[in-house]
């Protein structure tokens, strides 16, 4: 993402505390909250997506699976075209395996 002075509008390489075009402090950017959405591997009970969505809004995995249990049996399978949908779209988390280059953490 880039970054722009909010002093000059000079644009920033990432991870810049001073802006090089008036010297102006920048101040610290935050991750966002979560992580991205995408189905980790380890964890998972079918496709991994109701773990997906938990750990990416923040929410407790084992609520995610009971509200999907429970959309599934009284929703006429809305919930289950969601889940499929939610498999097919939310991409799968990168292997970690060892020798694997860039090593994702
Ligand atoms: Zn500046």
């Amino acid at each position: 993402m880039a970054v722009f002075c909010q002093h000059c509008g000079t644009a920033l390489p990432p991870g810049a505390r001073f802006c090089s075009g008036c010297g102006a402090a920048i101040p610290a950017t935050y991750p966002m909250p979560g992580r991205p959405l995408t189905r980790p591997r380890a964890g998972r009970q079918i496709a991994g997506v109701c773990l997906a969505l938990a750990r990416a809004n923040g929410w407790d995995v084992a609520v995610v699976r009971i509200v999907a249990v429970l959309g599934l049996c009284f929703s006429c399978g809305f919930v289950g075209i969601a889940y499929l949908a939610g498999w097919i779209g939310i991409p799968e988390e990168p292997d970690n395996l060892p020798g694997a280059y860039p090593p994702v953490i």
